[in-house]
């Protein structure tokens, strides 16, 4: 691990604020309590990206407001559609660390995808500590967590920007996006009180007003955290990054099984699950000749049906740089089918945006190797 954990903005982000946070500040300059509830409607039911919108403020309040705080802490510098199913969003913050956002369109039935239902997939952090040997986002090592401001304003970004497509939920102050999966760049649970954080603005009837039923969290198995999750008033989906169903093979590609493995991180999962009583999910990537044989099926079919839980089977995408491949159709449809013989609830996901800069971090690797080649990044 390198670099500071933190950045310190000039200027604090205006989405890590709460309704309480923003009240005392206002309070402190002599404003009204009631103002915050003011600036928080411009902010998220109206889209407002500046002070200079808000025509019910005084303009004292507007400079005051320009000066505390950031009103464009994520800049979306790329906005690349790989297929008519996913378009990756390129986000630079204030220090220049760059952030994936990916918006995924399901296709339905009489509908444009543009105006389909929409999952948006977000990072957490610049790079990741975990070190998954799989992963493009581990590759070039962890560089800081993300503020919750900036988690917010990373959705926000691309709120406004599909708001376009759904005018009435952006007319009724609604997010123009269904859910949220926390799947991007970063270890969520290394960054557990930013990103609760920034859920809770997103969930509060003062921002978005969004159900924490549309929101998945993704964990490569931080058990502490997945524990306290589960002790969250608000109802969180959970997937859990599995990727080998044997403590043997799952070191072998993820080095945080050595600090939780599987005798810890099941019983976590099954704690979860219990708390919830809602199915959990579990991913795991498929990769040829490391973790895609048959004994490692009949180990994932015990594992989910103990837990009751469904499986994202992903075919592994090639990192440049890495040797591993993806196994053949013909191989992942005998992994399949061993897990629906066992009645296992599965699901292959053969995922073209994937194809273009396959998984998550790619884009950001790339863009930021092209920059640099460009005398643009040092
Ligand atoms: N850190 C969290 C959040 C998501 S990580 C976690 O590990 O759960 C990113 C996810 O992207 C991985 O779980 C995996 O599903 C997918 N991913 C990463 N590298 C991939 C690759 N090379 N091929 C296919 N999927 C990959
Ligand atoms: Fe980090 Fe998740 Fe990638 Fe592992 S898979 S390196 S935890 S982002």
């Amino acid at each position: 691990m390198r670099g500071m954990a933190t950045f310190v903005p000039a200027k604090p982000p205006i989405h890590g604020e709460t309704k309480e946070t923003l009240t005392a500040r206002l309070v402190e300059i002599g404003e009204s309590a009631f103002r915050a509830g003011q600036i928080l409607e411009w902010l998220y039911k109206r889209r407002a990206t500046s002070p200079a919108v808000m025509t019910n403020l005084s303009a004292k309040l507007r400079a005051w407001l320009e000066d505390t705080f950031d009103f464009g802490s994520n800049e979306v510098i790329l906005n690349k559609a790989s297929n008519d199913v996913t378009s990756k969003l390129l986000q630079r913050l204030r220090d220049g660390s760059l952030i994936e956002t990916v918006i995924i369109r399901a296709p339905q039935e009489g509908v444009g995808l543009d105006h389909s239902r929409k999952t948006i997939c977000i990072s957490t952090q610049v790079g990741c500590a975990m070190g998954c040997r799989f992963c493009a986002s581990g590759l070039a090592g962890f560089k800081r967590n993300l503020s919750a401001g900036e988690i917010v304003a990373q959705l926000m970004a691309v709120c406004r920007l599909e708001d376009a497509h759904h005018p009435e939920k952006a007319a009724a102050g609604l997010a123009s996006f269904d859910n949220i999966v926390v799947m991007g760049m970063g270890e969520p649970m290394m960054n557990y009180d930013a990103l609760l954080a920034a859920l809770k603005t997103l969930n509060a009837d003062w921002g978005l007003g969004f159900g924490a039923r549309r929101v998945t969290l993704s964990t490569s198995g931080i058990v502490p955290k997945i524990l306290q999750l589960a002790d969250e008033q608000l109802g969180f989906r959970l997937a859990i990054s599995l990727h080998g169903a044997t403590n043997e093979v799952r070191e072998q590609i993820m080095p945080v099984n050595k600090a939780y493995p599987l005798e810890k991180l099941i019983p976590a999962c099954r704690e979860f699950a219990k708390k919830h009583g809602r199915m959990l999910t579990l991913e795991f990537i498929l990769i040829q000749d490391v973790n895609d044989s048959l004994d490692q099926a009949r180990a994932l079919a015990a594992i989910a049906n103990d837990l009751h839980a469904h499986v994202n089977l992903i075919p592994y995408n090639k990192v440049d740089g890495l040797e591993w491949i993806r196994p053949s159709i013909t191989r992942q449809d005998r992994f399949v089918k061993i897990l629906k013989d066992r009645n296992v609830s599965v699901t292959l996901r053969r995922e073209k945006g994937h194809d273009i800069d396959a998984a998550c971090g790619q884009l950001r690797l790339k863009t930021e190797e092209q920059m640099r080649a460009q005398g643009l990044l040092a």
